[in-house]
């Protein structure tokens, strides 16, 4: 063990006590790779380490801003809160204690926005409110918002993140895989397209329900995305499993994720499919197709 570092002066003001000065808010660690890295640099870097790649956990109005073109979200059903509808203990408390960290009313953000210049209806998880659970509030908001899209003719963009359905909302929670599912199927059979980005964590009921419904399943790079815990499987099945299994990059190599595209593309490869999707293209493939058989 090397002792002379004991007595070192500090060379620059953020260097004094890594511990201190995180605890202060100066600087973050990086949990893949350890760096610790100023939170300014951090989020100039949209939240990804600079240097391992590693894609923090962000709150849905960080997405907002990184993504959608400023000054052109409209937040919908902002108001809606969940209440403790089946007296589970400490689930009040629970709440008032996601409020406060994630300083947000419920665990999705609902809204319409534009993608350079594409309008679309957007949601986006909250990791900071009970890790994104769906309890009735987040299924009724993320219905009502595949509603309003399918009225006003809107591709609906979904950013997931959830450690599942909210057990303390027991099968009334279980009950939004389905009413959230049916929701968009009738934006589907309206012929609208519906883009989902899976980031980390996404698991459980929203992994077995509008997660993986999306026409096209982008995710972020590293993510964990899957149904049951891999220690459950494992228990279950009596295998092992194989290295990597439910990161987004397994995922992709066997059919269940479309792309894996870095924050810092995001926004312009959402633009993209939008476009390519978007109310116009039908008439632009067949106006296309029948430039190419004249
Ligand atoms: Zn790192």
């Amino acid at each position: 063990m090397n002792l002379m570092g004991l007595f070192r002066s500090p060379q620059n003001e953020l260097e004094k006590g890594g511990k201190e000065a995180e605890e202060q808010g100066i600087l973050n660690s990086c949990p893949r790779c350890g760096v610790r890295m100023p939170i300014t640099d951090l989020q100039e870097n949209l939240n990804v380490c600079s240097a391992c790649g590693y894609h923090f956990r962000i709150g849905p109005r960080e997405r907002v801003f990184f993504v959608c073109d400023e000054g052109s979200f409209e937040e919908l059903e902002g108001d809606l809160m969940s209440h403790d509808l089946l007296d589970f203990p400490g689930y009040d408390q629970k709440l008032r204690n996601a409020k406060l960290a994630s300083r947000e009313k419920e665990g999705v953000l609902c809204g319409t926005a534009r993608i350079e210049g594409e309008p679309c209806a957007l949601f986006c998880m909250d990791p900071n409110f009970m890790m994104g659970s769906m309890g009735t509030v987040v299924g009724e908001k993320i219905t009502r918002l595949f509603e309003y899209a399918a009225e006003n003719r809107l591709p609906v963009v979904g950013f997931t993140v959830s450690g599942g359905a909210r057990m303390q909302e027991g099968i009334l929670s279980l009950m939004q895989m389905a009413k959230t599912s049916a929701a968009l199927k009738r934006h589907s059979d309206a012929g609208l397209f519906y883009l989902t980005v899976l980031t980390d964590p996404t698991t459980g009921g929203v992994t077995a329900s509008f997660a993986m419904d999306g026409d096209v399943i982008m995710a972020e790079p590293g993510a964990t995305i899957g149904f049951a815990g891999a220690r459950v499987i494992e228990q279950t099945i009596r295998k092992k499993l194989p290295q990597g299994f439910q990161t987004a990059e397994f995922l992709l190599e066997h059919g269940f994720v479309d792309l894996i595209v870095p924050r810092s593309e995001q926004r312009q490869a959402i633009a993209y499919l939008l476009r390519l999707h978007g109310p116009g293209a039908n008439q632009q493939a067949a106006g296309d197709r029948e430039e190419a058989s004249l």
